[in-house]
């Protein structure tokens, strides 16, 4: 009876992409999973929790967040995923394993061209398309109407991605094997909103995504996604799809859910004590013991920043309490692969004085003068740490988040001994935020500048929040799909 168990494939390409950042990503920036390393991303598939239906992996890539993907690279990884796909075909589904925010030079709302494409090569109009995404994703009407059965994650910072990504594939074997085809009511909310103001700890996101986990009776599911303000394109904008077989049930829990988000728009805050970068400073300065982390968000390279804005370190420098204070302090992190290869030149010891920041682009370029105080090389690229006073200053040859304490570790430094960290970072993930005694968010300039109204956006689709007044008389406008006539 082999042949006769529905088959589904996974693919996918996915990245999240800032409209400000001059960074373009490349194909060197992607990994390409294949094989069992996909289906190490599904462990309840792995352990044959869907066994009814055979799930294949295509190839799924994944890069870092940053600037638009380049178009060829898009082409070239978008073609591997087709070649795989139409391999197999005719599938009776696909599973895209996405983010959903991917900006490609040259073509907007990329993930719709992506599962557009996908369905025509795996088999056409009957294939059920399934997609496991970022709740910071986009969902356009077209994307929408495309997916039969997208859902994203339930938390931020994410917990749930490997949760988010079986119950993706819970959904897609429900539909292969229970005869039912379930249809799919999208709406668009017209609320932008920064990541740092979206955590699912605090409310109002914390009861929004709470409500996700008992549907009504007929819904499958439920998924909310807040968007990502930073992409300068129309889709731009937080959306909801309820998928289900009772249409009057996901039409109004779609409408609850569009409207209780716009209702909550005010009321989502930065998820910590935030304000400008000398005002974290201040905090700095008042904390007396541990390890004080201040949040450079401006330019956080896991949220789409370029990691080349210098500006921050402008401010350190002219601040006496940072170069010459009580304690070690620590920027992470400048990438400027000039300035490591001329701290490399004179080595260890050796005076360094160059002007950093701005190789991608980005329009800021600071005098740096202190001493070589370490150099490491090693797989994950070279770095160079240089002192001013008190104040270490790391560059770097590649974009590089600093979320663990391990990543300090590797530079050989021990967080949990210096005075102040000034990172490249939004919200402190949790094993910094284990070893910090103090926390402050200073809104800085940069690709992902948390204060979205100070950025230049020309293709929005409006109204959106915060840019225009949206009424407190809105009512959610559901479109349904996949209904079948
Ligand atoms: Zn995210």
């Amino acid at each position: 009876m082999s042949g006769s168990r529905p088959r589904a494939i996974i693919v996918g390409i996915g990245t999240e992409c800032s409209s400000f950042a001059p960074h373009r990503t490349a194909m060197a920036d992607f990994g390409v999973r294949v094989g069992d390393r996909v289906l190490d991303r599904f462990p309840a598939v792995q352990a044959g929790r869907f066994g009814e239906v055979d799930f294949v992996p295509g190839p799924v890539s994944r890069a870092l967040p940053g600037g638009p993907v380049l178009r060829a690279v898009y082409d070239a990884l978008l073609h591997d995923v087709l070649a795989a796909v139409r391999h197999g075909a005719p599938w009776d589904g696909v599973l895209l394993d996405i983010h959903g925010a991917m900006l490609v030079d040259g073509l907007d709302d990329a993930e719709a061209d992506l599962a557009e494409q996908v369905r025509d090569a795996a088999g056409g109009a009957d294939v059920v398309l399934a997609a496991a995404m970022d709740l910071h994703g986009q969902v356009s009407r077209d994307f929408a109407q495309l997916v039969d059965l997208p859902t994203c994650y339930r938390t931020a910072p994410h917990v749930d991605e490997s949760d988010t990504r079986d119950r993706a594939a819970g959904l897609l074997a429900r539909a292969l094997t229970s005869g039912v085809s379930p249809a799919r009511a999208w709406c668009r909310i017209p609320v932008a909103l920064p990541g740092e103001k979206t955590s699912t700890r605090v409310e109002p996101a914390a009861s929004l995504y709470r409500s996700l986990a008992n549907p009504p009776d007929g819904v499958w599911e439920a998924a909310l996604w807040v968007g990502y303000a930073w992409a300068d394109e129309p889709r731009t904008s937080a959306a909801v799809v309820v998928v289900g077989e009772d249409l009057g049930a996901i039409q109004r829990e779609c409408a609850r859910l569009a409207e209780e988000f716009v209702a909550a728009r005010d009321a989502f805050t930065f998820c910590g004590p935030t304000g400008s970068l000398s005002w974290a400073l201040d905090e700095a300065a008042a904390a007396t013991d541990g390890t004080f982390f201040v949040s450079d968000t401006g330019d956080n390279p896991t949220a789409g920043g370029s990691g080349d804005v210098a500006t921050t370190l402008d401010t350190l420098l002219a601040d006496r309490r940072v170069t010459d204070g009580a304690g070690d302090a620590i920027w992470t992190a400048l990438v400027d692969p000039d300035g490591v290869r001329a701290a490399q030149r004179v080595g260890v010891g050796g005076d360094f004085d160059e002007r950093v920041g701005g190789c991608f682009g980005w329009p800021a370029r600071v005098g740096l003068r202190g001493v070589v105080r370490r150099l490491v090389s090693d797989g994950s690229g070279d770095v160079a740490l240089i002192a001013v006073g008190r104040l270490q200053v790391l560059l770097t040859t590649r974009r590089t988040p600093f979320h663990t304490v391990a990543d300090y570790a590797r530079i050989g430094v021990d967080v949990t001994r210096t005075k102040l960290v000034i990172n490249k970072i939004g919200y402190l993930e949790p094993e910094l935020d284990a070893v910090s005694s103090g926390w402050a968010m200073a809104l800085t300039e940069g690709p992902v500048d948390q204060r979205i109204d100070h950025l230049h956006f020309e293709r929005l689709q409006h109204p959106l929040h915060p840019f225009d007044a949206i009424d407190d008389s809105w009512r959610a406008e559901v479109e349904v799909f996949g209904f079948a006539q």
